[in-house]
């Protein structure tokens, strides 16, 4: 039996179960809404970083590739230059063998479409093709006046229409000497922009790609897309010369003057050549994907969000109007208690109360009814949605997960969460894990399931730690995750082809050891790498003797092939992993060892040096009958003020020294500090 009861404080109009679930309602909606979002600019901005390592790598094959072009050219050219020296231009023009050697030249290198030979008056004398019956002067274009004027021994010509073959070519140009130093013509050889617009596409295949070599005064000498050689003049506002004249290497943002696509450019000037590569990569194709997913997820999740506030909030007014009813009876009723004071009023207002509680188990009903909705959409969703207890125990699975791996919902529930995973990547869940304990708000993973056949499939998902509305307790994690192996496999196969295009474009093409643009960056390296370490850091410089004899005597393809064998000498007396041999240019060679003291450097000098000599190439007018070599030592410890460039002075020191004291011997440098220019120690 009840005491005559007052108005308890709880029963004003809405009561505080209601109220709490109706903001459920509205978190429910919100929260996931301002996750969405935050991945979503997470997402993008992961997108453009990475969109900037792309455009910085693939600028650097460009580059590597272009230098390898450039320095083949001025390679040949020398060689023509040596093949024609001191002949008379009307012998040169009637020489049928000559004609054949440039065509043989071109035939071998792909990257030289086309060699001539010009007189001082700029009049074209011989060709590797034939050439037309009339006269072609090129005493107009631009290399060929650089050249005349005394101004350089090398140029590079800006982007014009052959003059024999007609189409848009640029061409680089040897100054050519009389004996007395007189201008005498030029060798010139000539590139299509196919051959770089093809490796270009290769590397790149990108829709909206701008990419280009550029001469330093600004003159286009090729571009893709295509550009016309009557506007191969950039102007004075163009991007180049916004972001790029006057710096060696960089990174920016720009919109094209003449397309308006907004781009991420990164350049690169050629070494000692004065021109630039610039790649530049349309940002929104970039984006195009993640915009398309934002889209798709963003209707799936605001439909999704909009039927489940309909249907909460349906059920929230039938709550509230059967709950104000009760209050409504249940007031009126404890007045007229109150009033008469009698005591089975009081029993009256006991069962209203009773039905106040029964509209509160509707409510708590209508919730579950919710929950269930939520569930339907989770199932039907194309991202699988999986539940785990911090146990690690897999509470619940959408059937999606059949589609991924093959096991259906009920066959993974109840599993520990590693199960099925590969066991490389478990350590991943566990860092996941405790990432979100503490207190990360999501976190990513991607790893490889077993699937029911046997075959590995890609997951990502991404996880978010659930906390109990009650306690505020961390009470299971939720993941949603997707099936990415198709996305994996592409970037597999992107990540070995741009390691083997890397690597040809560090590879010097006729010995295959590393090229000189390989050398330099090697050496820039290590050297740093020496230096933070402090460990010792060596350095041979490698000539072969009297070779320009060995040339005329045997002729080139012969001294290509001692080249060739010379390097496989190197190579086969280097035994670190980290030792690099590389051809330092013409018949010049390197060899760079880390963590290498002077004694060490001069034994692997001195295998190669034996090696060498071991071929016993004839070569009646070298230094000893046979083919040899002169190798200069240097072996540092780095200190803050010295550099590669003094370690690479020192080493050439020695070498001279090699050569000055009788060749086919290896002279080590004294201390790098004491040692360029000065004292010398012959060690064979
Ligand atoms: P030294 O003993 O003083 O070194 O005499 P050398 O004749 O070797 O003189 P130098 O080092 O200046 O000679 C360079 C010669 O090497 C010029 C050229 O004939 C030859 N050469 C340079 N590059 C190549 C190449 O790629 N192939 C061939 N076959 N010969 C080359
Ligand atoms: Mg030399
Ligand atoms: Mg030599």
């Amino acid at each position: 039996m009840l005491a005559i009861p007052t108005k308890p404080r709880s029963l004003t109009r809405r009561s505080l179960p209601l109220r709490g679930f109706r903001m459920l309602a509205i978190a429910a909606v919100v929260i996931p809404a301002l996750w969405f979002g935050c991945l979503a600019a997470y997402d993008r901005g992961r997108l453009v970083d990475d969109l900037a390592d792309d455009v910085r790598d693939r600028t650097d094959i460009f580059y590597q590739h272009a230098l390898n072009v450039f320095e083949t050219h001025q390679l040949a050219a020398d060689r023509i230059a040596d093949l024609v020296a001191g002949r008379d231009w009307e012998e040169i023009a009637r020489s049928d063998s000559l004609r054949a050697t440039l065509q043989a030249i071109r035939s071998r290198y792909p990257q030289i479409q086309g060699i001539w030979l010009a007189d001082a008056s700029g009049l074209v004398r011989l060709g590797a093709d034939i050439l037309p019956p009339r006269p072609i002067g090129l005493a107009g274009r631009d290399y060929f006046r650089v050249l005349q004027s005394g101004a350089a021994d090398y140029a590079l010509g800006g982007l014009v229409r052959g003059a024999v073959l007609g189409g848009p070519n640029f061409n680089l140009a040897r100054r050519l000497e009389r004996p007395d130093g007189a201008f005498n013509g030029a060798v010139i050889t000539t590139v299509y922009p196919a051959y770089f617009s093809d490796f270009w596409a290769s590397v790149a295949p990108h829709p909206f790609m701008m990419s280009g070599l550029v001469r330093g005064d600004r003159m286009v000498m090729m571009r893709v897309p295509a550009v016309d050689p009557d506007a191969a003049l950039l102007s004075g506002d163009s991007i180049f010369a916004r972001n790029v004249e006057g710096h060696d290497r960089g990174l920016f943002r720009d919109i094209g003057s003449i397309d308006g696509v907004e781009r991420l450019y990164a350049f690169r000037k050629l070494g000692r050549f004065d021109a630039y590569i610039v790649h530049g990569v349309g940002i929104e194709t970039a984006l195009r994907v993640w915009r398309h997913d934002l889209l798709i997820n963003g209707a799936v999740a605001g439909i999704s969000a909009a039927v489940l506030l309909g249907f909460a909030l349906i059920v929230l007014r039938g709550a509230e109007r059967e709950q104000a009813a009760h209050y409504l009876a249940a007031e009126t009723e404890l007045a007229r208690a109150a009033e008469a004071g009698r005591r089975d009023a009081a029993e009256a207002h006991a069962a209203e109360l009773e039905g106040f509680n029964a509209g509160l188990a509707d409510a708590e009903r209508a919730a579950r009814a919710s929950e269930a909705q939520f569930r339907i959409l989770a199932e039907h969703s194309s991202d699988a949605i999986l539940r785990t207890g911090l146990d690690g125990i897999r509470r619940y699975i959408s059937p999606s997960m059949f589609r991924m791996t093959g096991y259906r919902p009920e066959e993974l529930v109840g599993l520990p969460w590693t199960q099925l995973v590969h066991p490389d990547d478990r350590p991943i869940l566990q860092v996941a894990l405790a990432r979100l304990l503490g207190s990360a708000p999501y976190t990513e993973v991607t790893l490889r399931w077993l699937r029911k056949d046997g075959s590995w499939v890609w997951i990502e998902g991404l996880s978010t730690l659930v906390h109990d509305p009650g306690t505020g307790l961390p009470e299971e994690v939720v993941t949603v995750a997707r099936d990415v192996t198709a996305r994996k496999q592409a970037e597999t196969a992107l990540a070995d082809a741009m390691e083997e295009l890397a690597r040809q474009a560090a590879t010097d093409a006729l010995t295959g050891l590393a090229n000189r643009g390989c050398f330099d960056n090697t050496l820039e390296r290590e050297w740093r790498r020496a230096r933070r370490e402090e460990r010792p850091l060596a350095l041979l410089l490698l000539d072969v003797d009297c070779f320009k004899f060995y040339n005329d005597d045997y002729g080139h393809p012969a001294g290509d092939a001692v080249l060739r064998a010379i390097a496989g000498c190197m190579q086969g007396a280097i035994r670190r992993p980290g030792d690099t041999a590389a051809r330092h240019g013409g018949e010049e060679f390197a060899v760079i060892l880390p963590n290498t003291h002077g004694d060490g450097a001069i034994q692997v000098a001195e295998a190669i040096r034996t090696a060498v000599a071991e071929l016993a190439l004839p070569h009646p007018r070298g230094s000893a009958e046979i083919v040899t070599v002169s190798i200069g030592v240097a072996a540092v410890l780095t200190t803050p003020d010295t550099t590669p460039a003094s370690l690479i002075a020192s080493a050439d020191a020695a070498l001279y020294a090699a050569k000055s004291a009788g060749r086919n011997r290896t002279v080590r440098a004294a201390a790098i500090e004491t040692s360029v220019g000065r004292r010398e120690q012959p060690a064979a």
